[in-house]
């Protein structure tokens, strides 16, 4: 039970999504002399809202404090920086961006998107709300203001005539506590014909992937494609086209554009994928309120696997640090008694510990020398392109494991 009004539609929420516990902030990566030190852990309890159907967390951390000098720069994958690549191919070609336009993206990290634009010479502007990531942005040449965007941001840049041809927002969506503010703001920022595209994980695929990791302090928002249709309209915009992408899990694409600009239709996959999610139940409060179950049968299977692994004498160690992977250990309540360390290629992490867990971060090379018997993918969405990294643990008779969407060990 709780009397919080909805993010969006500011009904009270009463339905639980799931409840995992208390948890600190995923990405709060400790070094070695804070160990010894208290931690702080807040409540991790999805909520979903009966009118508008938004999955959402409370909110108990300031924004500013996540992410107003974000700890670390996020080590990119070979695959996502060729799926940033293939979207600024795309981008600039259906929407025939040129020397005259203007590309803003909002939550624009050090800028490894918008220089796939600057290469083709479209002028860009970054929006980042870490001061410590923008200046590493403006340093390599990605012109980036050090602001949280909404309205007040949007109207400011507009003033200095600035305006975007192409808005995006890339994973940036699920982070914005206020909703509202952030979605009128693109609506200042976007010149009349101008595009929104926006990316973030499809709140069906973490239904049916059983994707509860995903959930964390920092995701304050989870979507259906019918929730976010609602949520731009509601700000005179209109997605006329949308596309299902695998990233993340499984993720929307939406392009939206003015109401009032009827030069982009509204295609087909719109009223399809809409349709998708109203058969599968999206609109019935009963398709949320399964889930929970799920989370904790899922909970209790690693357990199972983990104790089993251990009696039998195996090592396990991880691979990677990713939030999702702080979100599964601290849930399942492992510690360094379940896996003994993680790697992870960031040197930004290397040396740290994961939060909670307190589990070390150690440098991949380290596998080699202890040779594990299980290496467990924490990033599963990363699985393939890690396997192939790591085969060599083969050698030895190493095994992969993927706890999601079940527990699966891959010999
Ligand atoms: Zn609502």
């Amino acid at each position: 039970m709780n009397n919080k009004p909805c993010r969006f539609c500011r009904t009270s929420l009463k339905y639980t999504f799931v409840d995992l516990g208390i948890s600190p902030l995923c990405n709060s990566y400790l070094t070695e002399d804070r160990l010894s030190q208290a931690e702080i852990f807040y409540p991790l309890h999805a909520y979903v809202c009966e009118n508008c159907f938004l999955v959402q967390l409370e909110e108990f951390v300031a924004p500013q404090e996540i992410f107003g000098d974000y700890a670390y720069f996020s080590s990119y994958s070979q695959s996502w920086l060729k799926h940033c690549k293939a979207y600024a191919d795309m981008a600039a070609k259906r929407f025939g961006l040129n020397d005259k336009s203007l590309v803003v993206e909002l939550a624009s990290n050090d800028g490894y998107l918008l220089r796939y634009f600057k290469e083709k010479n479209i002028p860009i502007l970054g929006v980042e709300p870490a001061k410590n990531v923008a200046d590493a942005a403006n340093a390599a040449g990605i012109p980036t203001v050090a602001e949280f965007f909404g309205v007040e941001t949007a109207k400011s840049l507009y003033s200095q005539g600035k305006a975007a041809d192409l808005l995006i927002g890339n994973n940036v969506l699920a982070h914005v506590p206020e909703l509202n503010d952030f979605v009128a703001g693109m609506k200042i920022l976007l010149k009349p014909k101008g595009t929104v595209t926006m990316e973030f994980p499809h709140l069906a695929r973490l239904i049916e992937g059983n994707q509860f990791d995903t959930i964390y302090h920092e995701h304050f928002s989870y979507f259906s494609f019918l929730t976010v249709d609602k949520l731009f309209s509601a700000h005179g915009l209109t997605i006329y086209d949308v596309e299902q992408l695998p990233t993340h899990g499984g993720s929307l694409r939406i392009y939206a554009r003015h109401a009032e600009n009827n030069s982009e239709p509204i295609r087909p996959g719109v009223s399809k994928l809409k349709e998708e999610e109203i058969t599968a139940g999206f609109l019935t409060l009963d398709r949320y309120l399964v889930f929970s179950d799920n989370v904790k049968q899922t909970k209790r299977k690693i357990l199972q696997f983990m104790i089993h692994a251990h009696d039998q004498g195996k090592s396990v160690v991880g691979y990677g640090a990713p939030g999702k992977g702080n979100t599964l250990l601290n849930y399942c309540g492992m510690g360094t008694d379940f896996i003994s360390y993680t790697v992870d290629r960031s040197p930004h992490k290397q040396g740290r510990f994961l939060p909670g867990s307190h589990i070390p971060i150690l440098a991949p090379e380290r596998i080699n020398e202890t040779r594990p018997d299980y290496l467990v993918i924490l990033p599963w969405n990363l699985r393939e392109e890690i396997m192939e990294q790591m085969a060599p643990i083969r050698d030895w008779g190493g095994q992969f494991v993927v706890f999601i969407p079940q527990v699966k060990v891959y010999s």
